[in-house]
């Protein structure tokens, strides 16, 4: 490793990825710096090898299996995202249809309840004495099978 801080940007300067600026400023250090100088060197030297080097053929059987592996990828298409949209709406009509039912089995509950009962927890005036002769009636009327409506 070269000891030089102006080595950080050679690799940007051997691909071409420096400002016209830091391009120039760089080009007068490498005339004054053999430690760069020789970096950049051995940088273009493993490029040319690079760029020379005989690539091995994958073999015929190698490249079928890499297609079936990239076949077999879950892969994100228009019936893919109509499929999760899908479920997504079936997951709210389910949703709401088990809170409508719990509405209207919690209604037919309170229709259930006699008057007597609701009045008896509702807020009422307790001077009022005439209610709460009603509601005694009621009650009585409750307990002994009627149910207040004659
Ligand atoms: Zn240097």
């Amino acid at each position: 490793m070269t000891e030089c801080k102006e080595a950080e940007r050679l690799s940007a300067y051997h691909d071409g990825a420096l400002s016209e600026p830091s391009r120039i400023a760089l080009e007068e250090h490498l005339k004054e710096c053999p430690t760069c100088a020789a970096e950049l060197a051995r940088l273009e030297r493993l490029s040319q090898l690079i760029q020379t080097a005989s690539r091995p053929e994958m073999p015929p059987q190698a490249l079928e299996r890499f297609h079936r592996a990239i076949d077999l990828q879950p892969r994100i298409t228009a019936m893919h995202v109509a499929e999760v949209f899908a479920a997504v709406a079936a997951s709210i009509l389910v949703f709401s249809s088990v809170c409508l039912w719990k509405m209207s089995t919690a209604r037919a509950d309170t229709a259930q309840i006699p008057v007597w009962e609701t009045v008896a927890v509702a807020p009422h005036d307790p001077s009022g004495v005439a209610a709460q002769e009603q509601l005694a009636r009621w009650i009585v009327q409750d307990l002994s099978g009627k149910n207040g409506h004659d």
